[in-house]
């Protein structure tokens, strides 16, 4: 009778607990669990990848949805073209900061020094930068059928761009079709909630594994690359993203830090920044209060073309590799990694891995050697969970603040003190 009431006690106690707390403990026990386990923790893998499958399926009809529902909800195609120009300026200013940053902590802790770069066998082979204009053209889906099949978010927002608009511009015969997309937008927001449920068991499954996999041995020798991208993740947090909430938002930023860890750790565990779109966008509008119309506009763009993380994280290890291998760098090297690191992190797709390759983009026009990408590539899944990570908290950040600007953001959703009202 005694053990029934404890029973049920403690699954009441683990029920009641709010989302984000479960997953943070799903989080460290995974570690605990991969530590303990070695290689071995492989066999958690298959949890973390039932969770990505099933937040996944959500993407392409989440988006899709909620962005011909955003749309929609704004009349006013002035409007439209606003949030569109403030998102892009801020998504691209805080990328030039994210570099310099990146740059900056690169120069002052050398993480390249002392480092003995080991010849690869040259199986990593550099990445060609697109034409511009060809990425302009390749926008505009031939087929929205088969943009939505292959789920090429770019395509899908300017399709969705595109039928949102004409169903304004069809006034009461647009009616029915904009009923329908609302409601199968709130039934996407619903199957999120319900996949979310899953995400503290999927983030132990992922962290098991991923602890399991790399060793104290692999991360010694690279643990100086490995901090100082995280100190420059978490200054980019907690004093960028923080500072603009506050000077430009008048915003609690302390409320911004607890809206965001839900999708921050689905992130970090997962490092793919649209496949934590469903989370993101869940979080944004009932932990931070930005509108639907907002969010599912600014943060599917977000999730394609802002890469904060993968920005600076490109910009240590340039430096990372050129101090490895003795190479000096002049000041025109440093403007060109810049550059080259902003237009690299914009095409960078959002899924495991990409910054990587984007990585041998910037190496190569700045000069230094593709071996380095070997090194970083050992040791690419460690950083590619905290860049991921600031990817979405940038994009959660721009979507409060173009939300604010246009009074958009629900401060009594936003300022809730202590979380949610119903905590998730
Ligand atoms: N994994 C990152 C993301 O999804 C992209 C990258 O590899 O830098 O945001």
């Amino acid at each position: 009778m005694i053990d029934a009431t404890m029973e049920q006690n403690r699954s009441g106690f683990w029920r009641n607990l709010a989302l984000w707390k479960k997953i943070l403990i799903g989080m460290a026990l995974g570690m605990l669990v991969g530590i303990v386990m070695g290689p071995d923790a492989e066999l958690l893998k298959p949890l973390g990848t039932l969770f990505v499958n099933a937040i996944k399926m959500l993407i392409v009809p989440l988006v899709f949805c909620s962005l011909v529902v955003g749309v929609t909800s704004m009349q006013d195609t002035r409007q439209l073209g606003r949030i569109g120009l403030k998102s892009l300026v801020l998504y691209m200013a805080t990328t030039a900061v994210a570099i310099t940053i990146g740059l900056g902590m690169g120069s002052v802790f050398m993480p390249g020094e002392g480092v003995n770069m080991v010849a690869s066998d040259g199986a990593i082979a550099a990445k060609e930068a697109p034409a511009m204009v060809q990425t302009l053209l390749d926008m505009i889906p031939k087929n929205p059928i088969s943009a939505l099949a292959a789920g090429n978010i770019l395509q899908i927002i300017v399709f969705a761009l595109g039928l949102g608009i004409a169903l304004n511009l069809c006034g009461d015969k647009g009616r029915p079709a904009v009923a329908m997309f609302e409601s199968l937008a709130e039934a996407m927001y619903k199957m999120t909630e319900l996949v979310m449920k899953l995400a503290p068991y999927g983030v132990f499954g992922l962290m098991a594994w991923v602890a399991g996999k790399y060793g104290i041995e692999i991360l010694l020798p690279l643990i100086k690359v490995i901090a100082v991208v995280y100190l420059c993740c978490v200054i980019h947090v907690l004093v960028v993203y923080t500072g603009m909430i506050s000077l430009i938002g008048r915003l609690n930023p302390v409320r911004y830090l607890k809206g965001l860890v839900n999708p921050a750790a689905v992130a970090f565990t997962t490092t793919s920044s649209s496949g934590t779109l469903p989370a993101t966008i869940k979080a944004a509008q009932q932990e931070l209060g930005v509108s639907k119309g907002i969010s599912s506009f600014v943060l599917p763009l977000g999730a394609t073309i802002n890469m904060d993380g993968t920005a600076l994280y490109q910009g240590v290890c340039a430096l990372f590799i050129a101090q490895a291998f003795g190479i000096d760098l002049e000041l025109s090297d440093y403007l060109l990694i810049i550059m080259t690191s902003t237009l690299a992190s914009i095409g960078t797709a959002g899924v495991p891995g990409a910054g990587l390759i984007m990585l041998s983009l910037v190496l190569t026009t700045v000069g230094l050697p593709m071996e380095g990408l070997a090194i970083v590539a050992g040791i690419d899944r460690i950083l590619d969970m905290a860049r991921t990570s600031v990817n979405v908290c940038g994009d959660l950040a721009v979507s409060v603040l173009v939300g604010k600007s246009e009074g958009e953001l629900d401060t009594t959703i936003y300022d809730r003190i202590g979380g949610s009202a119903k905590e998730t």
